[in-house]
């Protein structure tokens, strides 16, 4: 479903992304994991396009697109088979509930107001916000703003979520009950790549883990491999918080 070949990024002279390779299978669960800087929010955005790769090649669902010749129209159609969830939620201050999941169906996806509110409502549902559709985001936590992220990446049915630390502005209290949906959004088979600090959560619930260092995927396996046995010291290391 995802496939990324030789992706480099660099910001000026900074040579931030070396050479990334991977693929994800239609419904896999992957967990990014690696310490603050290595990259692991520009693979994340060059997956989309919102960081333009410097070189290399993004294929989702079968959309192929070269970052040297891409075209304009190319990349609104690779981003269109995405939906991002950010650490900061990213909603509209001043929609509703409602109106930041309708957002999207009725500019991206056309669909009239009627069946964009039903859908919308549809998901809220899902999400656990149906009680929720008129309030706006300053009037909610930041558990249930983020479940209106997911929400709105869920309603454009993208191919693949991109989850770039989903519940690091959370209050503790409050990262539970977004790890529970986001949970409940892989069981429904979705494909999703994830970037996290929550160690034992990506353990739980990813199908293959990767280790990121300094630009590079230095190791990555089953969940089972990489924690308890990783062949890299550095991965042993990180990874040890979470034994
Ligand atoms: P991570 O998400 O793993 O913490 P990032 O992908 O955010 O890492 O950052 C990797 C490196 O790229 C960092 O050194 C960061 O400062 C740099 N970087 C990220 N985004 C930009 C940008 N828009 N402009 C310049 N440098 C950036
Ligand atoms: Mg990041």
């Amino acid at each position: 479903m995802i496939k990324l070949e030789n992706i480099h990024k660099y910001f000026d002279s900074q040579h931030v992304l070396k050479g990334i390779d991977l693929n994800v299978k239609k419904g896999e669960v992957v967990s990014i994991l690696g310490p603050s800087g290595s990259g692991k929010s520009t693979l994340l955005r060059c997956i989309n396009f919102l960081e333009e790769p410097t070189r290399g090649t993004v294929e989702i669902g079968g959309k192929r697109v070269d970052a040297e010749s891409a075209k304009k129209a190319d990349i609104v159609s690779l981003r269109n088979s995405t939906g991002m969830v950010f650490q900061q939620y990213n909603l509209f201050k001043n929609f509703t509930v409602l109106q930041n999941v309708m957002i999207g169906l009725t500019s991206v996806k056309k669909l009239h107001k009627e069946e964009a509110e039903k859908r919308s409502m549809e998901i809220l549902e899902r999400v656990g916000l149906a009680n929720r559709l008129d309030h706006y985001p300053a009037q909610l936590s930041g558990g249930q703003q983020q479940r209106v992220g997911i929400a709105r990446a869920l309603a454009l049915d993208p191919e693949v979520l991109l989850f770039d630390e989903p519940t690091s502005s959370l209050d503790p209290e409050l990262v539970d009950e977004v790890l529970a949906t986001i949970r409940k959004v892989a069981d429904e088979g979705n494909t999703m790549l994830i970037v996290t600090h929550e160690l034992h959560f990506a353990r739980d619930i990813s199908d293959r883990v990767v280790f990121m260092e300094d630009g590079q995927i230095i190791e990555e396996g089953t969940p089972e491999q990489l924690f308890k046995d990783p062949k890299m010291e550095r991965t042993k290391q990180f990874l040890s918080r979470a034994n």
